[in-house]
């Protein structure tokens, strides 16, 4: 199943962010996805919850931000805004354009929760902080 591959990718990557962070819980997951990543929202949301089982991540709210089609125009140069079903340049009307964004999938921020700190408190910098 696609969406649960997607997600599962997506679940590592919060992991990873929240382990870095030192954070004990995820409260909530944005994630940008544009109309052409072919990627089903609802399926997303149905997957979400197998995927982040048992992860740092498990119970956190996923929300998914629609991310606009954008295009460049080969022949005038003109950026503009698109519908997905209808790359055409809205300048000069001509459909020879390139995709800039709207099939992308990404992790655009995540809320945590920070692991209390009921060890080491005031006893010099957090472990693994670096200082220049
Ligand atoms: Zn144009």
């Amino acid at each position: 199943m696609h969406e649960l591959a997607i997600c599962q990718a997506l679940m590592s990557q919060v992991e990873t962010i929240a382990s870095e962070r030192n954070a004990s819980h995820v409260v909530s997951i944005v994630i940008g996805m544009g109309p052409l990543s072919g990627v089903e929202a609802q399926l997303l949301q149905h997957a979400y919850p197998v995927a982040s089982a048992g992860t740092v991540a498990e119970g956190a709210e996923l929300v998914i931000e629609s991310l606009p089609v954008r295009i460049k125009c080969l022949q005038c140069g003109h950026e503009s805004d698109a519908k997905p079903n209808k790359l055409v340049c809205s300048h000069c009307g001509d459909w020879r354009t390139t995709l800039i964004s709207g099939d992308e999938l990404m992790l655009m921020s995540i809320e945590l929760e920070k692991a209390s700190d009921d060890h080491d408190d005031g006893d010099g910098p957090e472990p693994g902080a670096t200082i220049h």
